[in-house]
């Protein structure tokens, strides 16, 4: 997946499931002003030009007969997306993003700095509204997930049953509140799932300390707020995997990202159509509100 070049500097996710954690805490403490500024200058370039229509641009067969068939394929593909914009800064921004994932160029290398200055100012400025709390939210979380995903992968490999499970991730080395968060409920997304365990583990300084007790809910709402708009390829509709469009919350229980067909608007309006997210979690529409009811314990693990 082309969604680690997305992200600011990550650990290696090579080497045993310890020296993982030891990368991602050391990134963890470096954490800090000037690494926050370098962040938002990396998503503001992200998510104007990592287009997620030329993912598939990235990846080359390695049988020359399939490869030739594709090149004939995507330059059809250009065309048909070059046809379809409709003023000078579109076509722009295509070229830029086609250029990214296809030659690894730069925007400012393909356009210029003051062109992508101009193109880029939409979500600079959306950005620019956030609080530096979201950011340093969002970076922990980045930090971490390779940790998680791998924490994922391994707990999913073959002849893993679960009563076995605890045993098994704890003797890869994997942090102890880790595999308790992991095992406490059956995730299907790594980003809630780190968002849990670092509440759970504690120990996350806030910038300007704030009065929510609800630690993986900050963390899931700054991810949203930061991540939400633009639809990145690591973000997902929590409902169907579709790219994310958006994302709504119900108070006291928790956020969700969404496609454009399971907005909040059109969520069921009773709690017995109510949708299922990726966590087990029920939302309907009551009246104005969104109730949220949280999974049920799953006792079998
Ligand atoms: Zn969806």
């Amino acid at each position: 997946m082309s969604s680690s070049r997305k992200r600011p500097p990550n650990a290696q996710a090579s080497g045993s499931a310890r020296s993982l954690y030891e990368n991602c805490l050391k990134l963890e403490k470096q954490s800090n002003r000037r690494s926050l500024d370098q962040l938002k200058e990396t998503l503001v370039r992200d998510l104007t030009f990592r287009g997620s229509i030329f993912d598939a641009f990235t990846k080359r067969s390695s049988d020359p007969l399939v490869a030739e068939l594709e090149g004939a394929v995507k330059y059809d593909y250009l065309l048909e997306i070059f046809r379809k914009t409709k003023n000078p800064d579109e076509r722009l921004h295509i070229l830029a993003q086609w250029l990214w994932a296809e030659l690894d160029q730069l925007p400012e290398d393909s356009l210029g700095k003051e062109t992508v200055a101009r193109l880029s100012s939409a979500d600079r400025e959306r950005l620019r509204r956030l609080p530096l709390n979201d950011f340093y939210y969002t970076q922990l979380i980045q930090t971490w997930l390779p940790y998680a995903e791998r924490l994922f992968q391994d707990a999913k490999g073959p002849g893993s049953t679960s009563r076995r499970l605890r045993q098994d991730l704890l003797s890869l080395g994997y942090e102890k509140n880790a595999v308790e968060t992991y095992l406490s409920m059956s995730w299907k997304s790594s980003i809630e799932f780190t968002c849990q365990w670092l509440a759970t583990r504690g120990g996350i300084k806030m910038l300007k300390p704030r009065k929510d007790p609800d630690m993986a809910r900050t963390l899931r709402n700054a991810y949203s707020r930061i991540l939400g708009q633009g639809a990145p390829a690591d973000l997902r509709c929590n409902f169907c995997e579709k790219s994310a469009v958006a994302d709504f919350y119900a108070e006291d229980i928790g956020s969700v990202s969404n496609c454009a067909a399971h907005s909040a608007e059109h969520l069921p309006t009773s709690s017995s159509e109510a949708w299922i997210d990726l966590v087990g979690r029920r939302w309907w529409r009551a009246g104005k509100s969104i109730r949220c009811e949280p999974p049920p314990i799953d006792t079998s693990k």
